[in-house]
């Protein structure tokens, strides 16, 4: 087909001049014979023309079989598959790639079209499924794991796909082959799984606890009253701390059920964090630990729930005195500062001059049952999940939560809160 020759001399034409001119300089240059220079420049352009012509698609016919099928077969394919959402590639029968579609070219970049899909997609079951599908034409899902660029799950459907008015014909077959994303959902399952499994171990222990000193009462120390009244203490502190727990536990699904709906009641934070160092004045004096409030806005009104900023607030000053006691001071500042654009922000940091905390812990600190000591959080009465607790509070209000600190040094917890639109001006 003379029209094939042309156009397949011009897609070479870049290889055949590069050729060309490097023979000019052999030479003219290197002393290369004329003849033999003309003979090589022959043979690689005879090369690459064969090449163009034998690769499948290069010249305008269809990748699926002969000249028959036409080449506007294979662009109805290319626009639907383009238009799917989820990663999707058409493939032959044997498994060359006919279309894919922008977002498959994230999870395999080497992705070619007429180049078999084993050279990109590094999954046998994929690749198994592919043939299986192919020979049976019955649809299949199967699920895969990727290591490379990152651990990704990934549920892939592969389907037959005719040609609408084509007979059954291996050679025009084509097999479809979608991708979903199933990392996120993996990840909340396993975070879910994680969560059920610390709830339940921190719950077990208390009550492992109880069910010990109720025995040890019903048994050996039935009439030693010294030992019941010390037991009995301690059964009243396990009891509390799984209250604690439950409340805690409570609060944070009753969060994560609100987490879309935003507060919307006018809140003076500046006299919540008065009125919660005022509450934990006792912990303080207990501790000896002095809390200064240094407050540069008389009120700072924001959207809130009353009663969840006061538990923010009482988480962090209350773990300001905790864990920072032996700095003995304790600083809540008050601010309010320009955020972006004409919206302002309410930030109230509360610091502490202890022994801080450790930069690797910084960035899980907020996750569900985290603590750099649990010894000393359960010493502390603590569940591990009052930062989550604050996180997730402050993200219903549209706020957030940085923490700073300096090993030795004390740490700073800041809140950031937007203020309600007549506070802000
Ligand atoms: P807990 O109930 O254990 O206090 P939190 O979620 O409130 O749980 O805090 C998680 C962990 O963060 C604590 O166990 C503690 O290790 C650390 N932490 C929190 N606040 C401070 C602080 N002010 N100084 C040092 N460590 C802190």
């Amino acid at each position: 087909m003379p029209g094939g020759f042309v156009r397949r001399l011009a897609q070479a034409r870049f290889a055949l001049l590069a050729a060309a001119i490097v023979f000019a300089l052999l030479v003219q240059f290197a002393g290369l014979a004329a003849m033999p220079a003309l003979i090589g420049l022959a043979a690689i352009a005879l090369a690459v023309l064969v090449r163009e012509a034998a690769l499948p698609g290069a010249d305008g016919t269809s990748l699926y079989g002969d000249s028959a099928v036409p080449a506007v077969a294979d662009r109805a394919v290319e626009a639907v598959i383009s238009g799917l959402p989820d990663p999707a590639i058409a493939l032959t029968a044997d498994s060359l790639v006919v279309a894919f579609n922008a977002s498959v070219q994230q999870i395999t970049p080497g992705i070619l079209r007429g180049e078999p899909i084993s050279f990109a997609l590094r999954a046998p079951d994929v690749l198994e499924a592919v043939r299986a599908v192919a020979a049976s034409r019955q649809a299949r899902r199967i699920e895969f794991f990727q290591r490379v660029p990152t651990d990704r799950w990934w549920e892939a459907n592969i389907a037959p796909l005719a040609l609408a008015g084509e007979t059954p014909n291996r050679d025009r077959n084509l097999v479809l082959v979608t991708l979903r994303d199933l990392t996120p959902l993996r990840r909340i399952e396993e975070m879910r799984a994680d969560f059920v499994a610390n709830a339940s171990h921190e719950l077990r222990t208390p009550l492992a606890s109880l069910s010990g000193f109720i025995e040890t009462l019903q048994g050996p120390a039935r009439n030693d009253v010294t030992s019941r009244d010390r037991f009995l203490a301690i059964m009243k502190e396990q009891a509390t701390r799984m209250a604690r727990l439950i409340d805690d536990l409570l609060s944070l699904s009753r969060i994560e059920q609100k987490a879309h709906i935003h507060p919307d009641h006018p809140v003076d934070l500046a006299a919540i964090v008065r009125e919660v160092a005022d509450g934990l004045s006792p912990l303080a004096h207990e501790r000896e630990v002095e809390i200064r409030i240094a407050d540069q806005a008389s009120s700072l009104i924001v959207s809130g729930d009353r009663d969840e900023l006061i538990r923010v607030f009482e988480n962090l000053i209350e773990n300001a005195l905790k864990y920072g006691a032996p700095g003995k001071l304790v600083e809540l500042a008050l601010t309010r500062e320009p955020a972006i654009g004409d919206a302002r922000e309410a930030i109230v940091s509360v610091r502490d001059y202890g022994p801080g905390i450790a930069p690797e812990h910084l960035p899980r600190l907020t996750e569900r049952f985290y603590r750099v000591d649990i010894g000393e959080s359960r010493a502390q009465g603590g569940t591990g999940l009052g930062l989550a607790l604050v996180k997730h509070s402050l993200n219903r209000h549209r706020g957030r939560l940085t923490i700073e600190s300096t090993p030795g040094a004390g740490a700073n917890f800041i809140v950031r809160l937007p203020l309600a639109k007549a506070a802000s001006g």
